[in-house]
């Protein structure tokens, strides 16, 4: 019921959402259902010209002010009510990213939903907070500093999380007062679209304050190379985020923020506190989402005297995961996004295998009953993987654990950083110094203390090295959206 009423909704002629109102383009582009292969709607493909005409709107609405200088209250009541809409329609918007993803749709509503409407609660708590400073310059001058604004916002985001890591970027910016314009994934934009027609009929937003521009990785350089966009925001893989440097450098310097790939390792030392909850956490943190997450735990480092145990009890847990349909509430494993997802994946397996890594689970594409075109992978674990395999040190992306051992701390460490990717790590260790000195040592934006994967608004998100530039979430977001003015008064 839920898939068929999603059906029926992507069976119309989709737009983009510009200067409040949908706009047709000449050209389209098909969306696939990743678990029977089937094209399921047809998006917009934006040209170069309606990427111009969505930031003109949103220039056009950053100027003239209806956002910029509502009332505090205003925008906050308009950011939550944003926020209530989307719940209100929850299990609607996830059975969509279910459709366009092939996560099941118990993960989309359990896990992306929840904090898709919360983290526009969080920043529209922000609106009245945020302090400017007084700087003790010499006597006879004031001098305070404000935050502003910074103005036109391109927002480009990824397919694992659509609708999620679209609201990461959104919330922030808007509450700080920018205007917004969005480029969803080509893989996934169904749900972005519908959460913004929502909106629309709610009238929240002031017309040009948040524009859509669907369409190809085009689309994407149209707005992070465009002259008049301010400020880029960027989730998706080092490669394309190295090109959208190159594109800001070359048009007008824009700042940029980049969540870019991850390759987290954790260590697990023979002094684990409870072994049985971190097999269940690591097995459960990687697998989820059908393993296309960028911090999840890809490459699990167990110290000697644990490594067997731990290794049967990873092997024993994986074999409860469920492939099948997403939409049936028995699956716990879903349909990787899209065929090129498939074969890269597939790609890294019959690598490793080839290459002489234990294969000790799965490691097949899977066909589940009823899905003989889906995009499955079996949940995949691979033992006594020496660190120079290419499954120990790029990102898969997929349901693809590498499992590998060390002796001790110092080599434990050198091999958890010996990656070109700091997004997280974690260590877990029932020694407290042991703990704080890897916590201190593990090079990766977030490290993660006996319990893998913890996430709060309240907390930085970013990574390290050629995992990304900037953090989201947290107070520390609002830098990337507002920038700092420095006023002298002579008294
Ligand atoms: P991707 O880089 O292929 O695409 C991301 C977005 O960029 C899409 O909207 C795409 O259309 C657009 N794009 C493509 N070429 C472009 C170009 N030249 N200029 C501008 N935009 C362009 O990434 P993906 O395959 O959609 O997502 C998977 C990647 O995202 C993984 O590497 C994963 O680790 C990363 N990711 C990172 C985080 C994080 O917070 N660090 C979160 C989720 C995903």
């Amino acid at each position: 019921m839920l898939r068929e009423r999603a059906l029926d909704w992507a069976n119309q002629p989709l737009g983009l959402f510009i200067d409040g109102s949908w706009r047709p383009t000449a050209e389209r582009r098909p969306c696939l259902d990743p678990a029977r292969g089937e094209v399921v709607a047809q998006a917009a493909q934006a040209s170069a010209a309606d990427v111009d005409a969505a930031v003109e709107a949103a220039r056009r609405a950053f100027r003239s002010g209806p956002w910029r200088e509502m009332t505090r209250a205003a925008r906050a009541e308009r950011l939550r009510r944003a926020a209530e809409v989307i719940r209100e329609h929850a299990e609607d918007l996830a059975a969509i990213i279910a459709l366009e993803n092939g996560k099941t749709f118990v993960e989309a509503r359990d896990d992306d939903m929840p904090d898709t409407a919360g983290v526009l609660d969080y920043y529209a708590g922000w609106i009245d907070k945020l302090y400017g400073e007084t700087a003790p310059v010499a006597a006879g001058f004031l001098n305070y500093i404000v935050h502003e604004p910074v103005g036109v916002c391109g927002l480009i985001v990824p397919w694992n999380f659509p609708l999620l890591l679209a609201m990461w970027k959104i919330a922030p910016a808007l509450a700080m007062g920018n205007t917004v314009v969005v480029k969803p994934s080509e893989e996934t934009p169904l749900s972005l679209i519908r959460c913004v027609e929502l909106w629309a009929a709610a009238e929240i937003f002031p017309a040009g304050v948040v524009n859509i521009v669907t369409g190809d990785g085009a689309v994407g350089a149209a707005l992070s190379g465009h002259p008049d966009v301010d400020k880029l925001s960027f989730t998706g893989s080092t490669a394309t985020g190295r090109k959208i440097v190159q594109a800001a450098g070359a048009s007008n310097l824009k700042t940029v923020t980049l969540e870019l790939g991850g390759k987290a390792p954790v260590v697990l030392f023979e002094d684990t506190p409870d072994v049985d909850a971190a097999v269940a956490r690591c097995v459960q943190v990687h697998f989820s989402q059908k393993g296309e997450k960028c911090t999840e735990p890809t490459r699990l480092l167990i110290q000697d005297g644990l490594y067997d145990r731990f290794a049967a009890a990873v092997v024993e847990s994986v074999q409860a995961i469920r492939l099948g349909d997403p939409f049936d509430p028995a699956t716990t494993q879903g349909a990787q996004c899209g065929a090129a997802q498939h074969r890269k994946i597939m790609g890294y397996i019959e690598g490793g295998r080839a290459a002489g890594a234990k294969l000790l689970a799965g490691g097949r594409a899977a066909s589940p009953p009823g899905s003989p075109d889906g995009f499955f992978v079996e949940p995949t674990v691979f033992g006594e993987v020496s660190k120079e395999l290419a499954i120990a040190r790029e990102e898969i992306f997929g349901p693809v654990l590498v499992l590998q051992r060390f002796a001790s701390e110092t080599e434990a460490v050198e091999m958890a950083n010996d990656t070109p990717y700091g997004l997280a790590a974690g260590v877990y260790t029932a020694d407290l110094s042991r703990a704080h000195r890897v916590a201190a040592a593990l090079d990766a934006g977030q490290v993660f203390v006996n319990r893998y994967g913890c996430y709060d608004f309240a907390s930085p998100f970013g990574g390290f090295k050629q995992s990304g530039w900037g953090k989201e979430m947290g107070p520390h977001a609002l830098e990337a959206y507002t920038r700092r003015k420095s006023v002298w008064v002579a008294l």
